[in-house]
């Protein structure tokens, strides 16, 4: 499998350098040259198969003979070894919990697939591997955990000091080793603008291969597909189901829309967002137009310019009657989604998170015009990680998972730094 960049203006390049590029030299984005079909038996026998036997069906294609397949299956396995359970919340709507992973967040599963598969290429690369990830939340944990003591590649995480609950920064600076922390004394914007510089930087880029870990990176954002197949093994209606996914930068609806585009059977596509409205604004108007982010409650959707709609596009051939069939959008308010978390706990006896909210909302309000359907959202991150919403608007305490439980009580190892990119310059060519 080749890739090639939706610039147009680079060459194509395997899994391997696309992996390792991140973005292509002339700033596209890379996209599968083209996108395999799945057996017919695989999708009608899905339940025969273990979850780690769809997985590989899934991402070998993409992967080619970039990775052993030995050495690909070890990545899966490693990747997915935690649970993806579909719960039945109401009449009409499932959960389908992506939190059970090491940090609770659904990253994990991108991040994960991605630190094994540079730590795999790494060995054949005598340059040090920086990963550089701003985050402003639930990224940074997920990346930390999942590159956590890969030979080969130091990670350097940027976060903005006193904006991150207490529960993301001790998954960000508790695990030392080759996962570094710098606590930056601005907002995410800063810290953004930080790691931008870096990777324009010339003279870094001349000693340290410099990447991202971010869901444009084709080892994040391919193994989300692993997600809707999970759905769907456990999936008992006889129709399809319509997919609600919360959504700030894209990637994961436009994993699930390609693995779709393969064969999966997806009634429909529902793009949950919340304040962030260019894609709802978009599919009712017609007119794409970028605008700066607005802090909401769900806050890892807080996006104004969301990096992968433009691969879904390139799924449909930029035909918008097309991608109109497949996907719809809502816009979600903070108000909706705090009384959506009041309403299923004390309708359903079920917590969601903020994130889960606006796509449960979303669903709902697509659900009530579309009667016979059934639906699935996506719940990306345990309630205990947005603490301050879910617990005002409950009125309870969400208890620590057992599994995180030990991280919380070891101490905090981040280099505060004020956003000045000579510190974090010097810090890079010294790590
Ligand atoms: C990152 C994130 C999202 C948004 O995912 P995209 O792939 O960027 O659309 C949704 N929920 C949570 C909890 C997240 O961390």
């Amino acid at each position: 499998m080749l890739y090639y960049s939706l610039n147009k203006q680079s060459p194509k390049v395997d899994f391997k350098e696309a992996t390792l590029r991140g973005q292509a030299p002339d700033k596209g984005l890379y996209f599968p040259e083209h996108i395999p079909v799945f057996p017919k038996e695989f999708i009608k026998d899905i339940v025969s198969y273990s979850k780690e036997e769809i997985a590989l069906q899934v991402i070998q294609p993409y992967v080619g003979d970039t990775i052993p397949s030995k050495k690909l299956h070890d990545i899966v396995v490693e990747t997915i070894n935690f649970n993806f359970p579909l719960i039945k919340v109401d009449e009409n709507k499932y959960a389908l919990e992506l939190y059970h992973g090491p940090t609770l967040a659904f990253k994990d599963v991108g991040a994960r697939f991605m630190s094994r598969c540079l730590g795999y290429f790494a060995k054949e690369k005598k340059e040090k591997i920086i990963v550089l990830v701003a985050t402003s939340g639930d990224t940074g944990g997920a990346v930390a955990n999942g590159f956590y003591n890969v030979e080969g590649i130091e990670v350097v995480i940027l976060y903005p000091s006193g904006k991150v609950s207490s529960v993301q920064e001790k998954q960000l600076t508790t695990l030392g080793n080759n996962i570094h922390a710098l606590e930056v004394t601005g907002n995410f914007d800063d810290c953004q603008q930080l790691v931008k510089q870096a990777f324009g930087d010339v003279e870094i880029n001349r000693s340290i291969t410099l990447t991202s870990a971010n869901s444009i990176n084709v080892a994040r954002w391919l193994p989300q597909q692993f997600y809707y197949l999970f759905a769907y093994q456990q999936w008992k209606h006889e129709t399809p189901p319509v997919i609600s996914v919360p959504s700030g930068n894209f990637g994961n609806i436009c994993s699930g829309i390609l693995a779709h585009i393969s064969g999966l059977p997806v009634k429909h596509f529902i793009a949950a967002c919340n304040s962030n409205d260019v894609i709802p604004a978009y599919l009712e108007g017609g007119v794409y137009e970028a605008k700066k982010a607005v802090a909401t409650l769900s806050n890892a959707m807080d996006v104004g310019n969301p990096s992968n709609f433009i691969r879904i596009l390139e799924i449909f051939n930029n035909e918008f009657g097309n991608l109109k069939n497949v996907l719809s959008s809502y816009s979600i308010t903070d108000e909706e989604t705090k009384s959506t978390i009041k309403q299923v706990f004390n309708q359903h006896d079920y917590v969601l998170d903020p994130h889960g909210a606006v796509a449960y909302s979303a669903l709902q309000k697509y659900l009530s015009v579309h009667h016979d359907e059934h639906g699935i959202f996506l719940e990306t991150a345990h309630p205990v990680k947005f603490p301050a919403c879910v617990e005002e608007v409950l009125n309870l305490t969400v208890d620590i998972p057992e599994s995180i439980a030990p991280i919380m009580k070891l101490k905090k190892n981040a280099t505060l730094m004020s956003p000045d990119y000579n510190f974090l310059k010097d810090y890079l060519l010294g790590v």
